[in-house]
């Protein structure tokens, strides 16, 4: 019998009267059903949510932070249990998914370290006649109710960058996961509802895309926290231009090899790091190497490295623990990503391996001599296809990195250090990962994009700066 999982609404078990389905990507199998909320109950979690405010505001440090090491420690324990469910519901091979939960684990056991730090500062206002005698005691206060809406590739730890960060400073929030993967975010409800957080400071809804315009809008929800893509996070921004809005969103990061990056292990390492996250959870990750920029010395001895790679990952059945590169999320998005690399082709692009398609599942694709005309060269891939392209400088790689409508992260492998501080200060992304690929993150660092790859920024304390502002005190006459 196939289970039909409730929702979470103000910390409580709930089920409306319509349920949608979960399939997995893989077989199409029936993974689970998922119950609905009515208006009703939306509203009830929207006046439940406002109600808490104040309440889970002046909630102690340590109630907040305990309940957050509760979280990391009950994911921990169910990292098993919670891995298999991401596999089936999004598709991503099972040792990935097991690193999301470890990573989740760690974003709840920052975000409790966080919630015990010193908050604000005092200042001095004697620096001017006008200020003598007086002081100023800066503190943050939540502004108000989050609405975090997650996207599907990462469906638990993108998930936790948006609960954890507004439990750290108490601001109710109510979650809405992504409608293909909401499974996981439900199992995180369970462990949450463990712990003796305030009634009404979280809730989690899984809200239909077609009634989202209305939550966006709904005044009660003063914080967006929004992780998706860039056609959904301007559009929200553009509708509520008064509301406090962060976006997350997608990306074309660059891998960039420079010519000191030449012996024998060198190349090496660095094929096998593009190789693999290329490809990793089917390139649906927003920081996946989607371009290789090479100086010309490297170039053809990385490319026979990066295609004998890419050509040795295991394709193949998410849940077998040998399986490197799965499905997409769904037929419709590896559709896609053949479109766009018979675009490709179609415009002169070569493709050295890959370029086929078997239902949701799109073959790791490496393509050279990729033409500026088509799709692929200004698009977001998301699926696992690679493209190639020499260069004769490391001014004309940065350049190239910087040809993007897109700034998330880039990859430099060099051994120069003058060469990483022109990187760090050249390039236009949020992050630069100096020897490896773009596609590092640790979850305490600040995390986010320039241009069109968003607004603000995630990891554990840089969330918990969103979701509050600055209140001062000015104390006179001492
Ligand atoms: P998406 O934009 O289709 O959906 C994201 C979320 O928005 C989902 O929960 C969806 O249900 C919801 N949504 C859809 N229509 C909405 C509306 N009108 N109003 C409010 N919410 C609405 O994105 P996706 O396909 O789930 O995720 C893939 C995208 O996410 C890629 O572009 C990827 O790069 C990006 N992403 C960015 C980051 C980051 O941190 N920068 C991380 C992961 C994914």
């Amino acid at each position: 019998m196939t289970t039909t999982h409730d929702f979470w609404l103000a910390g409580r078990r709930a089920s409306g009267d319509a349920t949608f389905e979960v399939h997995h990507p893989f077989d199409g199998s029936l993974v689970g059903k998922v119950s609905v909320p009515t208006d009703a109950q939306v509203e009830e979690a929207l006046n439940a949510a406002v109600a808490a405010a104040p309440v889970f505001a002046a909630t102690p440090a340590h109630v907040r932070a305990g309940a957050l090491d509760h979280v990391s420690k009950r994911l921990a324990e169910r990292t098993e249990e919670i891995a298999q469910l991401i596999t089936a519901e999004n598709g991503k091979p099972i040792k990935w998914a097991r690193g999301e939960v470890g990573r989740a684990v760690s974003v709840f056991r920052w975000a409790a370290e966080e919630a015990r730090r010193t908050n604000g500062e005092t200042m001095r206002l004697d620096t001017d006649p006008g200020g003598v005698g007086r002081f100023a005691v800066v503190r943050k206060f939540p502004r108000g109710v989050v609405l975090g809406i997650a996207p599907f590739n990462f469906p638990l730890n993108l998930v936790a960058h948006k609960v954890a960060p507004a439990i750290a400073v108490g601001a109710p929030i109510i979650l809405k996961p992504a409608p293909s993967t909401p499974l996981s975010a439900l199992v995180l409800g369970e462990i949450l509802a463990e712990t003796d957080l305030p009634a009404g400071s979280w809730s989690v809804l899984p809200v239909p895309n077609e009634k989202m315009p209305a939550l966006v809008q709904d005044d009660r929800l003063p914080v967006i926290s929004f992780t998706g893509s860039d056609k959904v996070g301007y559009q929200i921004m553009d509708s509520v231009p008064r509301k406090h809005v962060t976006l997350e969103l997608g990306g074309n990061a660059a891998a960039v090899v420079l010519a000191d990056w030449s012996s024998e292990a060198d190349l090496e390492w660095a094929a096998t790091r593009i190789a693999t996250f290329a490809n990793y959870q089917g390139g649906q990750s927003c920081i996946s190497v989607q371009r290789v920029i090479a100086d010309a010395s490297v170039y053809d001895a990385l490319v026979e490295k990066v295609v004998a790679k890419v050509e040795a990952q295991v394709t193949g059945n998410p849940t077998d623990d040998a399986t490197d590169v799965g499905p997409l999320v769904d037929e419709n998005a590896a559709k896609r990503v053949e479109a766009w690399v018979e675009d490709a082709v179609a415009k002169g692009a070569k493709v050295l391996t890959g370029g086929t398609r078997e239902g949701a599942a799109y073959a790791p694709t490496v393509l050279a001599e990729l033409p500026a005309d088509a799709i692929l060269a200004g698009a977001e891939a998301f699926g696992p296809v690679l493209s190639l392209h020499k260069v004769d400088s490391t001014d004309e790689a940065f350049a190239a990195v910087n040809d993007s409508k897109f700034g998330l992260q880039a990859g430099v492998f060099t051994h120069d250090l003058q060469t990483a501080f022109k990187a760090h200060q050249v390039l236009e992304v949020g992050g630069v990962v100096i020897g490896d690929a773009p596609s590092y993150r640790a979850d305490q660092m600040p995390y986010g994009g320039v241009k069109d790859s968003g607004v603000g920024r995630e990891g554990v304390k840089y969330a918990m700066d969103d979701f509050t502002y600055e209140r001062v005190l000015v104390l006179t006459g001492l």
